[in-house]
């Protein structure tokens, strides 16, 4: 009998794998700890060990097993409790537990290997009779002794090299073999000190008498002494340049063995660091009171989620706060969930000053190297608040107090691909329940599922319904715009009350957000002679026109043409730009307010790491006046000057073909009107739109309860989330009549175990994206399915069709709670 490890490998795969451990490890691999592990041909991965088992458990003969091949850990990285949660991830969202481990752990930490090539010893190659491919190959080896796979594509500008290697390797040219890579790399700065000769008063007067012709070496070796009585290191690079000399002044000392260049490993978390006492902060009666109310609930149960159902400007982050704070008092970690773009310089600098400590960050925007710091040092409890983005849910916390998640509401709590499609928000709850942490979500605008929760009395209910500072919520006006265009009240994009209105906040020195969901100069084009529409050659979309860029592009896949207003179609040029984009709305606000400065916050504008921070910056410090954005500017931000806030036009918002398409409009309309009136000065909102009789765009003035009273029978007679649970099945493939025949075939597949319950297959709301033909079957699981069967059946159905598929090529995709 021996003791054999069941090792989950970072890969699509429904089992894990069982491997022998080596006679010096034995005793020491638990559960959740990284090994190094054999998988298909030759490769190594790195696997999570799930649990022990004893070798007469095994089906299969023990001598067929693969041996563990090394060991990365000395304890477990995730405990019992963690590897339970991947469990149930992978069964809730109907993947696989690999998929799950990998997405847990940044990819730094997951070392793997890769092929590698290198030439035969002593080969002489040059001798050889060689074809093209084989002396590029072997030429560039001569200069690099070893490559990998990306380098020798590159070289070859082939995509798949290996047919060919093989043939090299089969004639002893060359030698293919597997080596894993540390991808980790630590982040090194060089510095300069005196060597040890040189420490000594004497010999450096001497020096420095040697150097009375070299003022350039003085001068930097006066720095280095310098900084050695102050017991420090000079950073070489910024020494240079602050005395503005060249680096051989560096090489000229150390040659002479007067200095020494040294390197030390940094870390490239270093922005933070902050340390000063806490700032108090004195809450308002409403919300000590809202305070009161979620320790009440959390202290009869702390495995109840707390729903704050705060307006905006209310001061819900105080309140986060006070949660962090409490958990940190109490010895434990905290977590503070945020949507991407609300992650703002602005929001950790809030929370910082209000702790009185630095926090860790977690952004999408951070490398994985630095990821892999994080990570590190959350592991080692060098944090105890943690603010990041949905992965950050995964961090290997060791004793979480409270997990804090803000705008609860926000899509992008939930990852969309790869596997797993999980929504942090959930997982969070899920968690709480688990490990027992209290779990705070919070939102001015919930979604529907956490609010009915709340109702149901699932989740317990706070609300904070008044703002902070300011008692009034500011003012929201519709604006008619096919009325005001009968009455020649509208100039271009703008009616003339939005006009009017802007130039009374400029007036006194306000600022203003004017707020279009969609980049880009225009939509879509149009022909006027025939009415064609360029599309994407790859995706069935329309292509947006780029004016900056002078360019049309597609936003689902990225490709470009060049605008040329010529009609693909008809080769008239007659093409017309039609909606209204971004890049327009600024040209409109150019002509009109030429004497104040406009700029765009967009995914265009923000794309690069700090673009989104910078132009918040400017914002902050009064360098814009007016800032145009998509929904990147509807969120979260907090600018005591922004008085004035404009919708262009509300109704693309609307025409969405989607249940929640309401929920949504009327979260981002609330949201962006929250931008107004932050403090002292009172607020103004102007929605400009050709249907104004919509029901969400009535309801934007109303208080969030009275919406969703309103829009709750909908949704219940229809059978639509909060009432079932919605479970996409998306299939693609790049053949249409193939993905037709197929979709019928699941259908008969489906059908027998769904029932009433199974929707479709219908073609997905982009039928073709990056050449794929995209269709779906919806699944509205109600109180008569049970979730544990349902996944089951369905896993086994989706089996039992690629078993019985004669081409099994094509793709299925489960997304549970589908956006
Ligand atoms: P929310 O997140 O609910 O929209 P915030 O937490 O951003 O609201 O608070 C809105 C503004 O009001 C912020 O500028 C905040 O500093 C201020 N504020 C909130 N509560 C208080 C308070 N008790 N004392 C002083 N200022 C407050
Ligand atoms: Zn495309």
């Amino acid at each position: 009998m021996e003791q054999i490890v069941e090792v989950i490998l970072p890969l699509p795969i429904r089992s894990n794998y069982h491997y022998r451990i080596p006679e010096e490890w034995r005793g020491s691999i638990m559960p959740g700890q990284r090994v190094l592990v054999n998988f298909g041909r030759k490769k190594i991965y790195t696997g999570l060990t799930r649990k022990l088992i004893s070798s007469d458990e095994l089906t299969v003969p023990l001598e067929r097993l693969k041996w563990i091949e090394g060991l990365l850990d000395e304890g477990p990285v995730f405990n019992e409790n963690y590897l339970q949660l991947f469990d149930w991830i992978a069964f809730y969202y109907s993947c696989t537990p690999g998929e799950v481990f990998k997405a847990a752990l940044p990819v730094g930490l997951k070392p793997e290997s890769a092929m590698q090539v290198e030439m035969m010893p002593d080969l002489d190659w040059e001798a050889l009779d060689l074809e093209d491919k084989e002396y590029q190959l072997l030429e560039a080896l001569s200069i690099q002794p070893v490559l990998g796979f990306k380098e020798i594509t590159d070289i070859w500008d082939i995509v798949n090299p290996m047919p060919r290697l093989k043939t090299m390797a089969a004639r002893g040219l060359i030698m293919i073999y597997q080596q894993v890579e540390d991808r980790y790399k630590p982040k090194y700065k060089t510095y300069l000190k005196l060597t040890e000769n040189f420490q000594e008063e004497g010999r450096l007067s001497d020096a420095f008498d040697g150097l009375s012709r070299a003022p350039a070496q003085e001068n930097l070796l006066l720095k280095v002494v310098m900084a050695y009585q102050q017991g420090q290191m000079a950073p070489k690079t910024e020494t240079i340049k602050a005395l503005g000399i060249s680096s051989s002044a560096v090489g000229a000392l150390v040659k002479k063995g007067i200095i020494q260049e040294e390197d030390v490993q940094v870390d490239r978390l270093a922005l933070s660091g902050y340390d000063a006492p806490p700032q108090e902060i004195t809450l308002n009666a409403a919300q000590q009171q809202a305070v009161e109310e979620i320790d009440t609930i959390f202290s009869a149960d702390k495995r109840k989620p707390v729903l704050l159902h705060g307006i905006t400007g209310s001061g819900k982050t105080h309140i986060y706060v006070h949660l962090l704070k409490e958990a940190i008092a109490q010895g434990k970690q905290a977590l503070y969930l945020l949507p991407e773009i609300t992650l703002t310089k602005q929001i950790i600098d809030r929370v910082q000053q209000e702790l009185g400590t630095s926090v860790g960050v977690y952004h999408s925007r951070f490398n994985d190297q630095e990821r892999v710091e994080i990570w590190h040092k959350v592991r080692k409890r060098e944090y105890d608040v943690v603010i990041g983005v949905r992965s950050a849910i995964f961090l290997p916390f060791q004793d979480l107090g409270v997990i804090v998640v803000d705008e609860e509401h926000d899509y992008s709590f939930k990852q969309q691909e790869p596997a797993p499609r999980y929504n942090a928000r959930d997982v969070a709850v899920y968690m709480g329940h688990q490990m027992d942490i209290p779990v705070l979500l919070g939102s001015a605008t919930p979604s529907f599922e956490s609010f009915f929760n709340a109702q149901q009395g699932k989740y317990g209910l706070v609300q904070l319904l008044t703002r902070a500072i300011e008692a009034e919520l500011p003012s929201i006006e519709l604006v008619d715009l096919r009325m005001e265009r009968k009455k020649g009240q509208v100039e271009g994009l703008f009616s003339k009350v939005l006009l009017k209105a802007m130039e009374e906040a400029l007036g006194r020195k306000e600022q203003i957000i004017l707020f279009q969901n969609r980049r880009g100069y225009a939509p879509y084009l149009i022909c006027q002679t025939c009415g064609h529409v360029p599309q994407c050659i790859n995706c069935d979309i329309s292509l947006t026109l780029h004016k900056e860029k002078k360019h049309l592009r597609c936003h689902y896949c990225g490709y470009t043409e060049l605008n040329t207003q010529k009609c693909g179609n008809c080769g008239h040029y007659t093409l017309k730009w039609a909606g209204i984009g971004t890049e327009k709305v600024v040209e409109a606000v150019e002509t009109h307010f030429p004497n104040h400065t406009v700029e765009r916050m967009d995914w265009d504008t923000t794309r690069n790491k700090f673009g989104y921070q910078q132009i918040i910056n400017r914002f902050e410090n009064r360098q814009i006046d007016i800032l145009v954005g998509t929904q990147m500017v509807a969120k979260g931000l907090d600018f005591e000057h922004v008085t004035l806030v404009g919708v262009v036009q509300a109704d693309h918002l609307l025409s969405f073909p989607d249940f929640r398409a309401f929920e949504r409009a009327y979260q981002l309309l609330t949201q962006v009107s929250g931008r107004a009136g932050r403090s002292q000065k009172p607020g103004r909102v102007i929605i400009q739109t050709l249907m104004p009789d919509n029901v969400v765009l009535k309801s934007v003035q109303q208080p969030f309860e009275q919406f969703f009273q309103r829009e709750l029978p909908d949704r219940h007679n229809l059978h639509y989330p909060p009432f079932t649970r919605m479970m996409r099945i998306e299939i693609r493939h790049k053949d249409r009549n193939f993905i037709e025949a197929e979709s019928k075939r699941l259908d008969s597949i489906f059908r027998p175990i769904f029932g009433q319950y199974l929707l479709g297959p219908d073609y997905a709301l982009v039928a073709r994206l990056r050449n794929q033909y995209r269709m779906q079957f919806m699944v509205k699981l109600g109180k008569g399915l049970d979730p544990k069967e349902v996944r089951k059946a369905l896993s086994e159905a989706i089996e039992r069709y690629y078993e019985s598929a004669g081409d099994k090529t094509l793709r299925i995709v489960t997304d549970v709670d589908p956006f």
